[in-house]
């Protein structure tokens, strides 16, 4: 940590120096490569590396790939001269873009009844440790789906604290009695804002314009999209899962508030009903729906929605499936051979969050996979597939000065080393700390056993 807090300081010195420090403030990543010096620009060259540039596996090889400041800059054939002022030989390693989970709760580190209870600082310090881990892991950008992620996204991209880019959502909204209602059962008549709606992981509202009020808030704290629950939940105390929440009106209140704001809502949502109001509301992205059916999926492929399924933590081996869970973990197999058939966008996303056990259960979703995609198409799910549905955000995209999920000039040098081929063997990214010799993140080399 010395390294990263002097870099940072010799930074601001520079910074005040040249006279940019009122732009380097109000940078959102405050490390706009303008700004560097030569010698703290990383200047690094990857050579001898095969290449999954998150489409595709690139044919011919070796190559080499520039990194400058915080983006890739070249692809070129291994040997063919660069100047650079670091190299690192790959040997022959597969590079591929940084992974990308598009639903994950970093700020949910505790279960629910834990968490009621817990000092919100205790909180934040495990969401910082599991948000190390994700990076640790090969998560290089995730999308929060709910929980109070600001200020960890912040200390993130202020470089206080290692972590993968964040694409907030805030409270998930939710009506009364619906999956964000965290309420205990004894909570008396409901109306009041218990401590889970004020430190941010439910908000509750019903009706149009209090809708509207709760989505505009989460925005207002810079969300980039909208998450909310339009059906029964797991995790739920008042909700069965047959339920439908949120009538048409409520969620077309839901989409304009996003879409007046340039982005987009995303629904906790697994029965056929919930998804199709949903999408006739304008939702572009569909949480679970473990339980659609055949007509409901056909039009999401219609539509271009988006479907965000998790199939490691319904398959029995995270957690036993028991009650609600084993309703859900019913539909997931009809569910993904649908989604193949119909050739839906399908995000790559795990649901993670409670525990340290369950957070260490993420990279699990790639082998489950295979049982209905090739490696291939689970790569891109994570990688460029999954850049698709963040690209969803708009102008309140937090980094769209550059692309992720490729590896390409112009893109964020997020990059993983893997020791082989991942189409080959994806259980490589199964476990990171023997088969990912390498992680950059944002420019920074986040780790490095080859030297
Ligand atoms: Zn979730």
């Amino acid at each position: 940590m010395t390294g990263r807090f002097f870099r940072l300081r010799t930074l601001r010195q520079l910074a005040t120096l040249v006279g940019w420090v009122v732009v380097w403030a109000l940078s959102p990543v405050h490390a706009d490569e303008s700004n560097r010096s030569e010698s703290l620009i990383l200047d690094l060259l990857i050579t001898n590396a095969q290449i999954f540039d998150g489409r595709d596996a690139l044919a011919g090889g070796p190559y080499q790939v520039h990194i400058q400041g915080q983006k890739i800059i070249a692809i070129t054939a291994t040997d063919s001269p660069v100047d650079a002022k670091q190299h690192i030989d790959a040997e022959g390693r597969w590079l591929i873009p940084g992974l990308i989970d598009a639903h994950v709760h970093p700020s949910i580190p505790l279960g629910f009844l834990a968490l009621r209870d817990a000092d919100p600082n205790y909180i934040a310090y495990r969401s910082a440790v599991t948000a190390e881990q994700m990076l640790r892991r090969g998560f290089t950008t995730v999308r929060d789906m709910g929980g109070p992620s600001f200020g960890l996204k912040r200390a993130i991209d202020e470089g206080l604290i290692l972590g993968p880019r964040i694409f907030p959502s805030g409270a998930m909204v939710s009506q009364t009695s619906g999956h964000g209602d965290f309420r205990s059962p004894g909570a008396g008549d409901a109306s009041g804002r218990d401590v889970m709606e004020q430190r941010g992981y439910g908000a509750i509202a019903d009706g149009g314009s209090a809708v509207l009020a709760a989505v505009r808030s989460q925005l207002r704290q810079g969300a980039s999209q909208i998450k909310v629950a339009a059906g029964g939940g797991l995790s739920s105390s008042y909700d069965p899962l047959d339920s439908v929440q949120y009538r048409a009106d409520e969620l077309r209140a839901a989409v304009q508030a996003a879409e007046d704001f340039g982005t987009y809502v995303a629904v906790h949502a697994y029965t056929p009903t919930a998804i199709r109001r949903s999408i006739e509301a304008g939702v572009k992205s569909i949480e679970h729906a473990h339980l659609i059916d055949e007509p409901t999926i056909k039009l999401m492929a219609e539509r271009g929605v988006f479907l965000s399924p998790q199939a490691y933590l319904f398959s029995g081996a995270a957690f036993p499936l028991t009650g609600k869970a084993q309703g859900i973990a019913a539909g997931l197999d009809q569910m993904m051979r649908w989604a193949k058939q119909y050739d839906l966008p399908v995000a790559f996303g795990t649901d993670v969050f409670g525990s340290p056990r369950i957070y260490g259960l993420q990279a699990n979703e790639f082998s489950i996979r295979l049982r209905w995609f090739s490696a291939l198409e689970v790569l891109r799910q994570a990688t460029s597939g999954n850049a698709r549905l963040l690209a969803l955000s708009g102008m309140r995209h937090p980094y769209r000065e550059g692309k992720l999920g490729v590896i390409e000039p112009g893109a964020w040098a997020d990059v993983l080393l893997l020791d082989d081929n991942p189409l080959d063997d994806i259980t490589l990214l199964e476990n990171a700390e023997q088969h990912i010799p390498l992680i950059i993140k944002n420019g920074e080399i986040i780790k490095n056993t080859l030297k």
